[in-house]
């Protein structure tokens, strides 16, 4: 298991590098996605997001683009061990011509320069971030993860997660809308991050579903974080202070060999979010 560095944090990274803004709706957990309900609090311009389904039926791209040079020179004034998120107003795997490899494997290089830092990439297309890294190694120092809201996207998305070659996978449990845990092995990852949804549309959160994800990281070993109930469920918010916010150690690395299948592996796999 990877060290945990322990303690009372308010936030899972200290800084937000955003390449690109704009997405698609893919799964359930997008459905309030807060890029979409509050553009203007996360520096972004009102972008109306567009279902996956009904998207770049023109071939026109649906993202806008932040200045790469003025976000690294952001980057490089933080402290060294900094845990950094990769485009959270974005999803790094929408397909082309939104995001393309090109753009992905200069974004990339962008991290594994600077090995002083630690990145989360997540993904709601988690069948592109596998076919993406087939043909590249993933750097040391970023750390791949899946959305998973239900047990829908846990089916789906979990074993491709884990068909990945890194130690370095995590699970962003957020928002959770319900109860994932039946049967459920966090072998072969490293890191649970846990919360109900947020904003004054929020879907229904039961702190029993943290508290057995919880039951089951310390199970299996898995560095856990509560990010807290949802929506203003203050109650929630404070029975979860229970959980720990802890992050795996930024210097540490789990050695692989754990990796383990899900569910039965006749089951079908689909690819893509
Ligand atoms: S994948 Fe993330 S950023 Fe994109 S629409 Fe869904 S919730 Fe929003």
């Amino acid at each position: 298991m990877a060290r945990v560095s322990k303690g009372n944090k308010s936030s899972t990274v200290q800084f937000n590098l955003n390449f690109v803004y704009g997405c698609q709706k893919v799964s359930e957990g997008c459905v309030n996605c807060y890029i979409d309900r509050d553009p203007f609090a996360h520096g972004i311009e009102r972008f109306k997001l567009p279902d996956a389904f009904s998207a770049n039926k023109n071939g026109q791209r649906n993202v806008g683009d932040f200045n790469e040079e003025s976000r690294l020179k952001e980057l490089d004034k933080l402290p060294n061990g900094s845990w950094v998120f990769v485009n959270n107003v974005s999803d790094t795997f929408l397909s082309p011509p939104a995001i393309t490899d090109e753009m992905r494997d200069r974004w990339l290089g962008y991290l594994a320069d600077r090995p002083q830092y630690q990145f989360k990439l997540c993904t709601k297309r988690t069948g592109q971030m596998v076919a993406y890294f087939r043909t590249r190694k993933v750097p040391n120092n970023v750390w791949v993860g899946s959305t998973i809201e239900n047990r829908k996207a846990l089916e789906l998305r979990l074993p491709l997660l884990l068909s990945i070659d890194t130690p370095n996978r995590w699970i962003n449990f957020e928002p959770l809308l319900e109860d994932v845990s039946e049967g459920l092995s966090l072998k072969g990852i490293s890191w649970a991050c846990v919360g109900g949804e947020t904003g004054s549309k929020y879907r229904p959160f039961r702190i029993d579903w943290a508290y057995k994800l919880y039951m089951i990281a310390q199970r299996d070993h898995v560095t856990f974080w509560f990010e807290g109930g949802n929506g203003k469920n203050e109650s929630n918010r404070q029975r979860g202070s229970a959980f720990p916010r802890d992050r795996p150690e930024a210097d540490s690395k789990r050695s692989d060999g754990e990796q383990t299948a899900l569910f039965d592996s006749n089951k079908a796999v689909g690819t893509g979010a």
